[in-house]
């Protein structure tokens, strides 16, 4: 994936004394050519390495950071700027405040609208409107309506009318009248661009003016997106991206990409099928997970197909309560062991890949943490807290091992743990909290 090719890119710096014209080239040849792997359109590609390189041969070679160290910045500061530095809000200043979704079929829109509506209405000041303006698909109604229902929010509709401006002309005089102070007009997409599409979104767009025009696109349509976000920003200069489906396997091309094509800020991202499966975009968080976090969601994933249902389960209710102890630990070991392939499952875990570097990994791998688990009493494994010094020194003896790998296993197990605590449902804000930490 994207963040081992970029972490292998760097690497070749790693060693060398000083940044000089040879180590920075071979260095962004491959940088290059992980973004464009992961989708990244190719313009962007090259004036992002351009950037970096302009960057790094200005650079002191005084400077206190190691060539290697001094590039991953680099690297990192300018996908940051590429995904648009700052984290843009929404405006929210009219009353009421209109929003109109646009984007293809199956986008996400009509779901975002839904998180979007119970975000702003967690904010207490704000009492939103949701409006279907989906008229050639009954069911698309319906699906709004089971939304609104969902997070508690009123949505207006008018099934049989098939005049999407006339509806959406409607809602915000019921909007005035009712005294919703943001309305969330969700519309039809459709699965390619098309003409009347094209001319519906925009005769709405023309009627409402909204405050905020945003577009929705699936972030798992690498390139297609950003040729999608173009076609739209043509007709619409709409003022936001939402990116959804990042919950998925997706390889980060899109996010990179959009903002550098039509120059709009990503203002949204959606991470999940569950109305708080949504978070607000902050560029400098998305370039730490590209570069650095590791592929945990797939690891996840990955995992919870192997897993036995039934200890999946058990595991999640003891991660909701915060009773993840060692025991647990081991018997994910035991069932990682089932998974075949240690190296790679390894390197998804964040930070791992590097360490992991020429390193041969097989089974044997878990002896010595099998072994640390092992000399541990029942208490100290579900209360990790209470192992202080001496019982440190008493486990490293007892297993053969030295505090040092005692006290890295703790450490990782309570890296884990709080992981595992933020991968369970909805928590992709926390995830993202944590990242940037
Ligand atoms: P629309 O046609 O643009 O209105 O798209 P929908 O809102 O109906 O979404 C299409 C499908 O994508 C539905 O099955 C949604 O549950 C799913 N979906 C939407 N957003 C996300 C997301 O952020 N993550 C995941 N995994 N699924 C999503
Ligand atoms: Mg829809």
């Amino acid at each position: 994936n994207l963040s081992d090719k970029l972490d292998k890119a760097l690497h070749v710096l790693k060693g060398h004394g000083q940044i000089t014209e040879v180590n920075v080239a071979e260095t962004l040849k491959e940088v290059r050519r992980a973004l464009l792997d992961a989708d990244v359109n190719f313009k962007t590609a090259k004036a992002f390495t351009n950037t970096v390189k302009e960057k790094a041969m200005g650079q002191d070679v005084l400077t206190s950071l190691k060539p290697g160290q001094l590039m991953v910045k680099l690297v990192k500061d300018e996908l940051t700027t590429l995904m648009g530095g700052e984290t843009a809000g929404i405006d929210l200043s009219g009353n009421p405040s209109i929003i109109l979704m646009s984007g293809l079929q199956g986008s996400g829109k009509t779901t975002f609208s839904g998180k979007l509506a119970n975000y702003l209405k967690n904010k207490k000041t704000k009492k939103p409107l949701l409006v279907a303006c989906d008229v050639y698909r009954p069911a698309a109604i319906d699906q709004l309506h089971v939304v609104g229902e969902q997070i508690g929010v009123e949505v207006f509709s008018d099934k049989g009318n098939q005049d999407p401006v006339a509806i959406a002309t409607a809602a915000i005089a019921h909007a005035k009248e009712n005294g919703h102070n943001v309305v969330i007009v969700d519309t039809a997409g459709r699965l390619a661009i098309d003409e009347q599409m094209m001319t519906e979104i925009s005769n709405i767009h023309k009627a409402i003016q909204p405050q905020e025009t945003l577009f929705v696109v699936d972030s798992m349509t690498g390139q297609d997106a950003v040729n999608t976000a173009k076609a739209f920003n043509d007709v619409l200069n709409f003022d936001g991206v939402v990116l959804t489906k990042l919950d998925g396997d997706t390889r980060g091309g899109a996010a990179l990409s959009i903002k550098s094509v039509v120059d709009k800020p990503i203002k949204f991202i959606g991470t999940g099928e569950k109305m708080e499966a949504v978070d607000v975009f902050h560029p400098s968080r998305m370039a730490d997970r590209i570069l650095g976090m590791g592929d945990v969601v797939s690891l996840v994933e990955r995992a919870q197909e192997q897993f036995d249902e039934e200890e999946a389960r058990k595991l999640q209710k003891k991660i909701a309560k915060n009773q993840f102890g060692f025991d647990d630990f081991l018997s994910q070991i035991q069932q990682i062991k089932k998974m075949g392939n240690m190296k790679d499952l390894m390197g998804m875990i964040p930070g791992m890949g590097k360490a992991l570097k020429g390193i041969d990994i097989d089974d044997d791998a878990f002896k010595g943490i099998e072994a640390i688990i092992h000399s541990m009493t029942p208490d100290e494994r579900s209360n990790p807290s209470v192992i202080n010094g001496s019982r440190k020194k008493r486990i490293a003896k007892g297993s053969g091992t030295s505090i040092q790998e005692v006290n890295q296993l703790l450490k990782q197990f309570d890296q884990m743990s709080k992981m595992m605590k933020m991968m369970q449902g909805g928590g992709g804000r926390k995830m993202m909290q944590m990242m940037n930490n």
